[in-house]
């Protein structure tokens, strides 16, 4: 098959040539065993869904991708549903809880091309079934010529919830996996750390958690809040090939992009000091495909991410010491 773009000038093969109910009907059935049949899933005036979890939690948070911002008129109709369910995901993950439901809803203009949606549509089953999540249900917009966008809210359950801002003197930072040069593939193609935030949970050496969506410059500060500051050991962070392959391109470090591309959704937290290398032991044992790397750690202070070799803040411009 080749290459198939989000927008068509053929009618015949736009959204606009079926109605309402029949583009509803192709998107549910797209979406596939990700569906529970009615009343859980479509087909009524809300999904209703038993309440048979045990847990203390319930978890919610709402992502979306739109045309132009978050993927361009490039990108495969499978690549944009993985990746906005993938996004959800990672939150979900940064919390510690188990998928469970999401609503989905779509904003189409009448010039998508249908087998892009449909394309989409199975993408989003498939990655929410293999996190096992259910789409119970949602909503399709009509919207301009030229515009496409999808929101999903999710939810999750856990016993016991990972958070920002709970750490404490001493703790050590640790990330998963490889930071920078996202925009070279990795922001289409990465899977949410869900396994590896479910069991962070349950460790009670864990003491806070987040995401990495923005970069580590603004999820850092994000994850200590304003009392603490981490020294973070600049020449431990685990760069991503592509962070060097860009560094080649625009001359800036490969640490620079690390530090500041975004779209890692890796998993940064934190470990309390006494247990820190038995945590990464255990961790290691039960992940050994994720690679993990303790970053550094976190002291009193005020909310400032520096750098552990000469303490001095790492901002977000002028990194010309790390050159
Ligand atoms: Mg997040």
């Amino acid at each position: 098959m080749g290459f198939m773009a989000i927008l068509t000038t053929q009618k015949s093969k736009s959204v606009a040539q079926v109605s309402e109910e029949k583009l509803i009907e192709i998107i549910v059935r797209s979406l596939g065993r990700a569906c529970p049949p009615f009343p859980a899933g479509p087909g009524g005036d809300c999904a209703i869904i038993p309440q048979t979890e045990k847990a203390k939690f319930r978890v919610s948070t709402i992502d979306s991708v739109i045309l132009g911002r978050h993927f361009d008129s490039s990108c495969s109709g499978s690549l944009a549903g993985k990746k906005l369910v993938e996004r959800n995901l990672s939150d979900l993950a940064a919390a510690g809880a188990k998928p469970k439901d999401a609503l989905l809803s779509l904003f189409i203009g009448p010039n998508v091309n249908l087998a892009w949606l449909k394309d989409f549509a199975q993408a989003v089953g498939r990655t929410a079934s293999r996190a096992g999540m259910n789409i119970n249900g949602g909503d399709v917009c009509r919207v301009q010529a030229g515009q496409f966008s999808a929101t999903l809210f999710v939810q999750g359950f856990s016993q016991r919830i990972l958070t920002r801002t709970t750490c404490q003197a001493g703790d050590r930072l640790f990330v998963t996996g490889e930071l920078g040069g996202s925009l070279l593939g990795h922001h289409c193609h990465f899977r949410a750390r869900v396994a590896e935030g479910l069991w962070l949970a349950q460790q009670k050496s864990t003491t806070a958690c987040t995401d990495l969506s923005d970069g580590m410059l603004k999820d850092l500060p994000g994850l200590i809040g304003k009392k603490w500051d981490a020294m973070v050991d600049t020449e431990k962070l685990p760069l991503r090939p592509a962070a060097h392959q860009m560094a080649k391109k625009d001359g800036r470090s490969a640490l620079e992009h690390a530090l500041q591309d975004g779209e890692d959704y890796e998993l940064l937290f934190c470990v309390k000091a006494k247990d820190a290398s038995s945590f990464a032991q255990k961790f290691q044992k039960q992940f050994p495909q994720t690679r993990l790397t303790e970053i550094g750690f976190i002291k009193k202070g005020k909310g400032l991410v520096r750098s552990l070799k000469d303490k001095q803040p790492l901002l977000g411009k002028g990194f010309s010491h790390f050159a």
